[in-house]
């Protein structure tokens, strides 16, 4: 019987931290060019060369982490099927390209 109580501990002890991961640091590094932006390549002289520019982060070098992502998606769907409060009200006015 403690091990289904362990286990769900651990699992919320992971999804927790990941949540305050994707809160504190919501973009990490590409995972094809490891933050770089670019392919490195060694030329013939084993000297390294800046290569051609990354197509996946199309050449910024971040990527925004999965949970991050959700939670745009989520707070954006929320925001317009709700009513404007006075908070969300100043962020449109502020931002009315948005
Ligand atoms: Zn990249």
């Amino acid at each position: 019987m403690p091990f289904p109580a362990l286990a769900s501990a651990i699992l919320a002890t992971i999804t927790l931290c990941y949540v305050g991961l994707c809160a504190g640091q919501p973009f990490a590094a590409c995972r094809k060019c490891r933050g770089f932006g670019f392919k490195v390549t060694i030329n013939r002289r084993g000297k390294a060369k800046r290569g051609k520019g990354c197509r996946r982060c199309h050449g910024h070098g971040i990527r925004i982490r999965r949970g991050r992502h959700l939670w745009n998606l989520w707070r954006r769907t929320h925001e317009r099927g709700t009513r404007p409060t006075p908070a969300t009200r100043t962020r449109t006015e502020s931002r009315p390209w948005l």
